[in-house]
């Protein structure tokens, strides 16, 4: 992010880890408690008005590093300092309810998260009433209002959930959480229970609701091409940790992380032409219960050598020609090469 923004998340060292649970031969040999490390060390920071893209693959952390955030999931360690509130990691209840109101999340699956035996007016109303966001006489204006934003019809007030397709339920989803107002949006994996046609409809939704409302948010994803397309900076994470970040299009036009350079290279490409260039990772990721010596990267990564297996690389700054800001955790930082559309 660029020195003159205006901070609204900075977080500093997070862990989070999930303790598995022990037998009791284990406890009687008194055998060293097995951790999941989810999210190792991460630091992150998000501007106001910034939409930051945290790509990786199924299980490298970014869900549980956003649940973390609203502590849906306790922190091991480290910081997690929002806005006016200050450090979430450590926050009393009054502090948390007031973080709920400021970062709202939307999620994979709506349907889920929508309760199915609530009309719309009724879900939309109980909000509205729990947070004190305006007066009674006001709810059904600013529930249509909200509705409106997404592009769902007013008449929708008086059905439930399961009236609706995927994507309708998502725009619902989306209303209830801005209707709060949030400071921070963090949308978990919005589309991808959609179909790819829905898919754009609700990315394209997002990106003009992000202009319109000068939103700040976090964008999870496992697709590249939906990351690139709403993303101003992007954060790629393997294993727990945070390989490389970058604005958007500096990372894609030149990856410097050999993870971030196969992610890109095996995504389905958007060109037919350049279809026959995608190719997968080879070999499974590794159990975050035993981490990779050294670089985690190591055990699939095709430039790894011995100081690569020995020794971790930090997160390193450095500076792009257009002066952006780039972190990237690799001894052998990839050089020059330049992608095509995806
Ligand atoms: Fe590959 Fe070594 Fe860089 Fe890790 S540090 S990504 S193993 S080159």
């Amino acid at each position: 992010m660029a020195h003159n923004q205006e901070l609204l998340l900075s977080i500093q060292n997070l862990s989070t880890v999930f303790p598995i649970k022990q037998t009791l031969f284990e406890k009687i040999q008194r055998k060293p408690e097995k951790l999941i490390k989810a999210v190792s060390n991460v630091s992150l920071d998000i501007a106001k008005g910034e939409t930051v893209g945290l790509v990786g693959e199924s299980g490298c952390g970014k869900s549980t590093l956003a649940k973390t955030i609203i502590r849906l999931n306790d922190p091991r360690h480290g910081i997690i300092d929002f806005a006016d509130i200050g450090n979430l990691a450590n926050a009393k209840k009054k502090d948390l309810k007031k973080m709920h109101r400021k970062i709202q999340m939307i999620f994979q699956d709506p349907y889920s998260s929508l309760n199915p035996r609530m009309t719309i007016r009724s879900m939309f109303y109980e909000i509205l009433s729990v947070y004190h966001l305006c007066e009674r006489s006001e709810y059904e204006s600013k529930t249509k209002e909200m509705l409106a934003l997404v592009g769902m019809p007013e008449d929708v007030l008086d059905r439930r959930p399961s009236a609706f397709s995927g994507g309708q339920r998502q725009r619902i989803g989306i209303a209830r959480a801005l209707i709060m107002n949030p400071e921070l949006l963090i949308a978990d994996e919005p589309v991808s229970a959609l179909d790819m046609s829905i898919q754009a409809q609700i990315i394209n939704l997002l990106t003009e609701l992000k202009s319109k409302l000068h939103l700040t948010m976090l964008f999870i994803s496992h697709d590249l091409r939906v990351v690139r397309y709403i993303s101003d900076r992007v954060v790629v994470m393997y294993l727990g940790k945070i390989v490389e970040e970058s604005p958007t299009e500096n990372l894609f036009n030149a990856p410097k992380h050999p993870y971030t350079d196969i992610l890109i290279n095996a995504a389905p490409k958007m060109n037919p032409d350049n279809r026959e260039r995608t190719y997968a990772i080879e070999g499974e990721t590794p159990s975050p219960i035993d981490i990779p010596s050294g670089c985690c990267f190591h055990p699939r990564c095709p430039y790894a050598t011995e100081r690569c297996r020995r020794e971790e690389p930090a997160l390193s700054v450095f500076f792009d020609d257009d002066g952006s800001e780039r972190k990237v955790a690799c001894h052998y930082p990839v050089k020059g090469r330049i992608h095509g559309d995806i």
